[in-house]
């Protein structure tokens, strides 16, 4: 099976993503664990060319952002994901097209439309089992993260009704398919969390 976790900055996706893997790790399941953007040697590449502008780089046009986002996804899907999954494993992926939905869609204001066609393209049409959505209100998630290593036009690009736009984004996306959904309040003890989305993939798996 296929799951993901999305949400927004200091949401708290990695510790739940280990926590997650841990426990199906130690009742003895293959599990594969890789995120997006740079689960691989050519994301990682795409990874710098998006993330880092710290560096004097100019960011990419939301364009163009969108077209990297998509190829870091198309060499992800082809080279891990599917094969994990074609051998039977659980993989868990920190982001996948929701968040290229929400961020390069909702956020920089693409059509929503076009970015959902090349993120199928992308993928081949590959979907998620289970998105696990850890909402945040971003008041509270961007204090969480550090955002020193973030350059000049990424915080500008990015104020706090860039971070509106993407939680509203992942929410609508939750409500319009509940069943492949669930969302849980970022907020909530790591504990609490890990334990609903651990009772969520014992379901799927027992199904
Ligand atoms: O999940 P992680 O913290 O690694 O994401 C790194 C950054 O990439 C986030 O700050 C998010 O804003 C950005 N991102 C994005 N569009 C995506 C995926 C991630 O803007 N499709």
């Amino acid at each position: 099976i296929f799951v993901v976790f999305e949400g927004g900055e200091g949401a708290g996706k990695s510790t739940q993503v280990n926590r997650l893997s841990e426990a199906l790790a130690k009742a003895g399941h293959d599990v594969v664990v890789t995120r997006e953007p740079g689960a691989t040697d050519v994301g990682s590449r795409i990874r710098s060319l998006v993330l880092s502008n710290g560096d004097g780089t100019d960011a990419p046009s939301p364009r163009a952002e969108a077209l990297l986002y998509a190829a870091d996804r198309a060499h992800h899907v082809a080279t891990v994901v599917r094969p994990a999954l074609g051998r039977g494993a659980v993989v868990v992926s920190d982001r996948y097209v929701d968040s290229s939905l929400a961020y390069q869609g909702a956020g920089r204001t693409l059509p929503v439309q076009e970015i959902s066609w090349l993120s199928s393209w992308a993928t081949g049409g590959l979907k998620p089992d289970l998105v696990v959505l850890l909402d945040v209100d971003p008041a509270v998630g961007l204090g969480r993260v550090d955002t020193r290593g973030l350059g000049p036009d990424r915080l500008e690009s990015e104020s706090r009704s860039f971070h509106e736009r993407v939680r509203y984004a992942f929410l609508d996306l939750a409500s319009a398919d509940p069943k492949r959904y669930l969302v849980l309040d970022a907020a909530r003890p790591a504990d609490e969390i890990a334990d609903v989305v651990a009772t969520r993939i014992n379901g799927l798996l027992s199904s």
